[in-house]
């Protein structure tokens, strides 16, 4: 029956719940008709940077840019060499690409899925600048050997926290601990706005302040275009709804880890691998992402089931065709590729029902069961 059925993420009924706010703040955006850097996004801009514990918030267009304003304010750019992972959204590397720097990779750990900074060593060279560590699926990257060796080097941290708001490291929330902390909020993130939405957080004035002008034609006064910028602006009508949501993020997040903690222990011994915690960290389940053997076929028979699944992501991006003008060859990142193929992501929002749970797991239950029995 289709309204059994579970969707991988449901919209919908986050919306539903805040819908009278919404359109009560919409009216009134509308009727002021100040669509643009007005009081929404300086009091969304206030309240989440310190939230994150950051003094200030640059609010912008979409995650891609934070990490392009991030990457420019930091005055990164042609020739220059920045370190990341592969498993990530291609808009980590765009960013990169976008300023004219290149991507360099590092492999992940294969429990967290995430930067493995011992490998930082092994691919630092003259002309590297910067890294960005990607805090994917709501894990934070274990920061500090990350800061040591960036210190120790002179580089650049960028994080990538679009899939993290809120997650901690060692008490900490992410998007603090390096230069400057990007984040998405696109309508699917653990906090979304209706349309395209992205913040920078900072404690370095500098850099805010170069965040800002880029955002903005290059400009502080209008017409007084100091540095070549672009159009990169946070509009007032996803602010009012930014600020609608953010005083519930944190139950979200914690209702999206309960969900986990659900899954966790109805399947830790059913799959060959659920997600794991290390004890530095807090996890904010951007995506629920376990390992099964037999991948594509488990999720056409969930699919069969009226079970929604994704993989993020089904292939490790410096095998991309859109990176091929770096020359990476397979083989590269042994443990990003081996995992590419294995990965699946399980039905995870907030809203989500026990009942919705326990569909998840009982079908789960049945056919990573048989599959396992299939490849043994
Ligand atoms: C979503 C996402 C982005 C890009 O954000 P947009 O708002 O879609 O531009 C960047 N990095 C990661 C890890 C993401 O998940």
């Amino acid at each position: 029956m289709a309204s059994e059925n579970v969707p991988l993420v449901d919209l919908r009924a986050q919306y539903l719940a805040l819908k009278p706010e919404i359109m009560a703040a919409f009216e009134e955006v509308l009727e002021g008709m100040q669509l643009f850097i007005g009081p929404r996004q300086r009091a969304f801009e206030q309240e989440f940077a310190a939230y994150c514990g950051c003094q200030f918030g640059v609010g912008n267009s979409s995650g891609t840019t934070a990490l392009e304003l991030a990457l420019r304010a930091c005055g990164i750019g042609a020739g220059d060499e920045v370190i990341t992972v592969s498993n990530t959204f291609i808009a980590t590397i765009e960013a990169i690409a976008i300023v004219g720097a290149i991507p360099v990779f590092v492999d992940i750990d294969p429990e967290t899925y995430l930067m493995d900074w011992q490998q930082l060593e092994q691919v630092l060279t003259p002309r590297t600048r910067a890294i960005i560590p990607v805090h994917l699926y709501g894990h934070p990257v274990e920061m500090q050997p990350v800061m040591d060796f960036a210190r120790a080097h002179g580089l650049r941290v960028i994080e990538d926290a679009s899939q993290a708001h809120g997650a901690t490291y060692q008490g900490q929330r992410v998007g603090s601990f390096g230069d400057v902390g990007c984040f998405s909020l696109y309508f699917s993130k653990n906090l979304g706005a209706f349309g395209e939405a992205g913040i920078c957080t900072t404690n370095d004035p500098e850099l805010a302040e170069k965040m800002r002008m880029y955002r903005d034609h290059g400009s502080r006064v209008r017409y007084l275009h100091e540095i070549m910028g672009s159009n990169a602006r946070l509009d007032e009508l996803q602010a009012a709804v930014l600020l609608i949501k953010m005083p519930h993020l944190e139950r979200w997040n914690a209702e999206r880890q309960a969900h986990a903690q659900t899954y966790n222990e109805q399947l830790r011994d059913v799959v060959e691998a659920v997600p794991v915690v290390r004890s530095w960290g807090t996890h904010v389940y951007c995506y629920y992402v376990i390992q099964v053997p037999d991948r594509d076929r488990f999720r056409i028979a969930l699919q069969e089931e009226g079970i929604g699944t994704n993989i993020h992501y089904p292939t490790p991006l410096h095998l991309q065709p859109a990176c091929a003008q770096y020359g990476y060859k397979p083989g590269l990142l042994p443990v990003t590729e081996a995992l590419a193929s294995r990965i699946v992501s399980l039905p995870m929002y907030p809203e989500l029902t026990q009942k919705q749970l326990q569909r998840v797991i009982d079908a789960v239950k049945k056919h990573a069961g048989s599959l396992t029995s299939h490849s043994a």
